[in-house]
C-alpha cells in the first residue's frame, strides 16, 4: 500500500514536470499554432496579405519575390535578403489595423533591410501610429501566449 502511493505520488510528479516542460517550450514558440489550426486558416491570411500588400503598394510601389503564409513559431512576419515574404497565419485574428502594420512593416523592409528611423519614417507614410501598432501587438503576442499555455495545461 505505502509502495503503490509512493509510486503514483512520484508518477504524478512526473507528469506535472513534464507538462511544466512543455508549457515553457510552448512559451518560447509562443505564436505557432496547431497543425489542424494552421491549415484551416492559412487560406484567409493568404488572401488578406495579397489584398493588403497591393493596397498598401500603390503607395510605396515595390517588388518583392514570393509571399508565403507559414505557422512561425515567434514571428508575425519576415523579409528576406532576396525579397521574399514570409507572414504568421495568425495575422487572420489580428485587429484590421494591427494586420495593416503587420504588413506594411514587412513591405518596407523590401527598402529598408533595417529598424532605422529612416524605415519607422518609411512604415509611419501609411500607419499613422507605427511604434503603438508594435506595442499592441506585442500585447497581443503575450495574450496568445498565455492562451497556449493554459490550453497545454488543461490536456
Ligand atoms: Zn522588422
Amino acid at each position: 500500500m505505502g509502495a503503490w502511493l509512493f509510486k503514483t505520488r512520484t508518477r504524478k510528479q512526473i507528469m506535472r514536470r513534464v507538462v511544466r516542460r512543455k508549457v515553457v517550450r510552448r512559451r518560447v514558440g509562443a505564436l505557432g499554432g496547431s497543425r489542424k489550426d494552421y491549415l484551416l486558416h492559412k487560406e484567409t491570411a493568404r488572401v488578406l496579405v495579397h489584398k493588403k500588400l497591393t493596397y498598401f503598394n500603390q503607395h510605396y510601389k515595390l517588388a518583392w519575390g514570393s509571399v508565403a503564409v507559414r505557422n512561425q513559431k515567434s514571428r508575425w512576419g519576415s523579409c528576406s535578403k532576396a525579397g521574399n515574404l514570409n507572414f504568421n497565419y495568425r495575422i487572420a485574428f489580428l485587429p484590421v489595423h494591427l494586420q495593416d502594420y503587420v504588413v506594411v512593416h514587412e513591405l518596407c523592409h523590401l527598402k529598408e533591410f533595417n529598424h532605422s528611423n529612416k524605415f519607422w519614417q518609411l512604415v509611419a507614410e501609411t500607419i499613422s501610429t507605427p511604434h503603438l501598432c508594435k506595442k499592441e501587438l506585442h500585447e497581443h503576442s503575450k495574450m496568445i501566449a498565455k492562451r497556449v499555455a493554459l490550453s497545454v495545461i488543461r490536456l
